[in-house]
Parts: C-alpha cells; sequence; structure tokens
C-alpha cells in the first residue's frame, strides 16, 4: 500500500506540523453543509520548480517575440529568488497604499513567481549591458528610452497571453506528471466530505483544461471489471470560468457546458441544479440558490487571498479556507529560528523597561542606539533564513501584508486542502486566544524577570538566569 495515502484501519497518530490546518476564527465543521473547491493551486497543485519554470520560458519567450534582446534568452528561471511579498524598503513611510494599483501591483499567487523573475532578469541585463545608460526611472538606448513601468507592463502582458492564449496550459496537460501533483488523497477526501455535506469545484480555468486536469487527479485507471467513474461524480456542482473576484459579486451570466463538445450553450441558464451538468460563470449567489445552502454554511477552499478568499468572505460572509504551500517550509524554518524571535521579544521588552520610569517632565535619554541596531541585525538575520527576499509572512517582528490578510480573512489555513483529513468532520477548530495589547500590559513579564540585558560600548549583551 501507498505509504502516504490517509486508510481507515491505520491508528491514529498525533498530527505533525506539516498535517496541521491552523485556525484564525473558530470554526465547527459540523455545521458546514457545503464545501467549495477552487482548482488551480488548490486542487491542482503545480510541480515547483518545473511549473514556474515553464511558465518563465513561455513568457521570456514571448517578450523576446515582442521585441526585446535575445540575449534574455540565456536567463533560466532561479526558484530561491522571489517570494510573494510587499517590499518597502525603498518607502520610507512603511507603508505602501495599496489602492494605488498605478505604481503597486500585489503578488497574490504562486503563478506570480515566474514572471517576478523574469522582471528581475530584465533589470539584471539592462543594468548590466553597455548598450543601455541607466536613468533614474529606467533605461536609455538612443532615442529609445524604455521605463521600469513599461517594463513591467511588458512582462503583464506576456504573462496574460501565455494564460489567455492557452500556450500555458497546452504545454502543461502535455506533460501532467511532470508539472502536476496526482495525490491519491485528493478523491479519498472528496469522497468522505461527500458522506455528509455537498461539495461544489468553482474555478477561472475554461471547461477543457478542467477536464483534463480533473481526470488527471480524479480518474484512476479501474481494476478490470469494475466500473469507471467520472471526476464529475465527486461533485454536486461543477462551475468554470468563474471570474472570480467578480464571481463573489455581480457575477456573469450562467451557461451550460456542452461537456460533449465543450462550447457553452447560448442563453442563461435559468433552472434547477442538473446532475453531471458543468456550468460556466454565474455568481455565489447562484452556487447557494443550485445548492440550496446558506453562504455561512459554505466553507470555500483556495490559494488566492484576494480572489478566493477576501472577496468571498468580505461579501458572502462564506467560511474561507487558504492553501499556503510555503507553509511547509516557514514551519520547518521557525522552528530552527524561532530563538532569534525571543531574542526579539526580550530587547522589546528591555526597551520598555528602560523608559518605565520615565514621563513628560523627564529630560533623561535613555541609550538605546545598541538595542535598536541589535534588533535591526537580528530582523534582517530572520528574513534572510527564509531566502533573498525573506519570509511570506513576517518581517522580523512584523507580519507582512499578506499575513495580515490570512489572519483577517482566512478562518482556516493549510500547506494543502488534504490536510482536513487528518480531522474528523465534526471537528471543532478552536482558535488560540490572543491577548491584545492593552490586555498583555497586566501579564507578568517573566522573560524579563529571568534575562538579564546589559549595553556596553554599544554592545548588548544578553544572559538568561
Ligand atoms: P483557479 O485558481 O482554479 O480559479 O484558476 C486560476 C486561473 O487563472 C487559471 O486558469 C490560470 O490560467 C488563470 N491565471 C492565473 N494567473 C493569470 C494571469 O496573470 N493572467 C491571466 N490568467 C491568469
Ligand atoms: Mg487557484
Amino acid at each position: 500500500m501507498d505509504r502516504n495515502l490517509i486508510s481507515s484501519e491505520e491508528p491514529r497518530v498525533k498530527r505533525s506540523f506539516d498535517q496541521m490546518v491552523f485556525v484564525n476564527r473558530s470554526l465547527t465543521l459540523e455545521n458546514i453543509k457545503c464545501y467549495g473547491f477552487d482548482m488551480d493551486y488548490t486542487m491542482a497543485m503545480y510541480k515547483s520548480p518545473d511549473y514556474e519554470s515553464l511558465g518563465f520560458e513561455l513568457i521570456r519567450d514571448r517578450m523576446v517575440s515582442i521585441g526585446y534582446p535575445h540575449e534574455i534568452l540565456r536567463y533560466t528561471y532561479d526558484p530561491s529568488f522571489p517570494t510573494r511579498k510587499d517590499i518597502n524598503k525603498y518607502y520610507p513611510n512603511k507603508f505602501i497604499q495599496r489602492d494605488d494599483t498605478d505604481r503597486f501591483y500585489i503578488l497574490n499567487t504562486l503563478f506570480n513567481l515566474s514572471e517576478t523573475y523574469l522582471y528581475t532578469c530584465l533589470v539584471d541585463f539592462f543594468t548590466r549591458c553597455t548598450r543601455y545608460i541607466n536613468a533614474a526611472t529606467g533605461y536609455q538606448h538612443g532615442d529609445l528610452f524604455m521605463s521600469y513601468r513599461s517594463m513591467f507592463q511588458d512582462v503583464r502582458k506576456a504573462m496574460d497571453f501565455i494564460h489567455d492564449t492557452g500556450t500555458l496550459k497546452g504545454q502543461t496537460i502535455k506533460n501532467l506528471d511532470k508539472y502536476v501533483i496526482k495525490d491519491p488523497n485528493l478523491p479519498i477526501l472528496l469522497d468522505r466530505i461527500k458522506l455528509g455535506a455537498k461539495v461544489f469545484l468553482a474555478t477561472n480555468s475554461d471547461y477543457s483544461y478542467t477536464e483534463v486536469i480533473m481526470k488527471y487527479l480524479l480518474e484512476n485507471n479501474p481494476t478490470p471489471g469494475s466500473q469507471k467513474r467520472s471526476w464529475r461524480s465527486y461533485f454536486d456542482l461543477i462551475v468554470v470560468d468563474t471570474k472570480k473576484p467578480l464571481f463573489f459579486a455581480e457575477g456573469t451570466v450562467l451557461r451550460q457546458v456542452d461537456t460533449d463538445t465543450g462550447k457553452l450553450r447560448i442563453g442563461t441558464y435559468t433552472g434547477d441544479l442538473q446532475k453531471g451538468t458543468v456550468y460556466s460563470g454565474g455568481s455565489s449567489d447562484i452556487v447557494s440558490d443550485l445548492l440550496e445552502v446558506k453562504g455561512k454554511d459554505i466553507l470555500y477552499v483556495g490559494d488566492h487571498i484576494f480572489g478566493d478568499i477576501l472577496k468571498s468572505k468580505k461579501r458572502q460572509g462564506w467560511k474561507t479556507f487558504l492553501v499556503v504551500p510555503e507553509l511547509t517550509k516557514e514551519v520547518q524554518l521557525w522552528e530552527k529560528k524561532k530563538s532569534m524571535f525571543e531574542e526579539l521579544k526580550r530587547l522589546d521588552i528591555f526597551l520598555a523597561e528602560l523608559y518605565k520610569h520615565l514621563d513628560s517632565d523627564s529630560q533623561e535619554c535613555p541609550e538605546i542606539c545598541a538595542v535598536q541596531s541589535r534588533m535591526k541585525v537580528l530582523t534582517y538575520r530572520m528574513d534572510m533564513s527564509y531566502g533573498q527576499m525573506g519570509s511570506l509572512l513576517r518581517s522580523g517582528a512584523r507580519q507582512t501584508l499578506f499575513a495580515s490578510q490570512l489572519m483577517r480573512y482566512a478562518d482556516l489555513y493549510s500547506s494543502t486542502c488534504l490536510n482536513l483529513l487528518h480531522y474528523p468532520f465534526n471537528y471543532l477548530f478552536m482558535a488560540p486566544p490572543v491577548l491584545m495589547p492593552h490586555e498583555a500590559v497586566s501579564q507578568p513579564s517573566n522573560d524579563f524577570a529571568s534575562a538579564e540585558v546589559t549595553v556596553t560600548n554599544n554592545m548588548v549583551k544578553m544572559s538568561m538566569n
């Protein structure tokens, strides 16, 4: 038997960290009447770094075909470089106006990794290339000026091109074993959910791609004599071309898909739910109506913090489960590096102690430079241990934008949706009690009581008693 396959005969062992589902807001699974799943990067996990390399090569080649220098073909994908994260180094106020989409582009999904790295390759190439003069906002070559902005727009357009024309999808389905993880636990999870709740699929992908991917994930070779089971039988409702985040607002016209030809039937579908039918478009309200469930009774599982999680929670009040594949690595690193975080916390307490007896009448100016620089060093070391661009979730003692959105909008989160298999379907996911700053002040600061911090010659020494 496959070692990784979940079996009901095996004795229950304690969940390891990478099998856990983490809780931001308490949720009783028993109350969930309907589970919704996104497809790409949720049920269909792409193999890293092969899939990002494929995306990278396709957009790189596209850039050359629209006129970028052939020399960029020398670049290949480096998986250690991009991390989904907002960078604030060059922003003096240490915050960005997220709504300013003219200046900022938030990397919301793992699909963005390849374009992020391609953009850095372009900057690297033009900065080093002697034919181009480095200017403040771009590069000059004769009477041609190439701004950072126009380069970014070209990369974005190339990315849309390889998605919208089906170039990336075409290459993916030519070599599914190379690019898509096939986990035998997925059909087991869907079958177990279906025993007590409804299940639907809502993906932005089109029908023909969804059909190939879901067939690959769910239709195993039947044993001789047994009946072949269609991937569609795992779902009560299948909706493709959902156009999330629009799907969670006004949505689009709901149509039926002719599963023989893959074509859309003309006209808006207005009937009841038909078993085995695939729909295109629609909205979250239509899904609730067709499945006869209320938003609060739906748990939607997706990987896109904005399009899947924030919108379904804010607009519809659905329960949400965010898939964060990077969590496996983050948890491993955290185990190794959390002593640095403990030191950061102790330094923070030490700073508070220095000011404890001072008020607006005091002239005294405590010496805090050494502590501040030690905090900076620790923060930098912590960030760098996650890779060149730091952690997806943490920057020193602070959370990233992604982490704050995750905590606010995802009720549950885990590295994979398959981790639901490690909990009974009547499980009460309890959020850990969190103290607010005004509540935390009345806690005894034991950490400080047992630590001695000395500042000499601008050096910080800390010893635990
Ligand atoms: P879902 O995660 O199953 O809803 O599907 C995501 C869909 O979005 C896939 O069909 C992707 O090809 C598509 N997609 C992801 N990133 C981009 C992009 O940058 N431009 C256009 N389509 C994209
Ligand atoms: Mg997705």
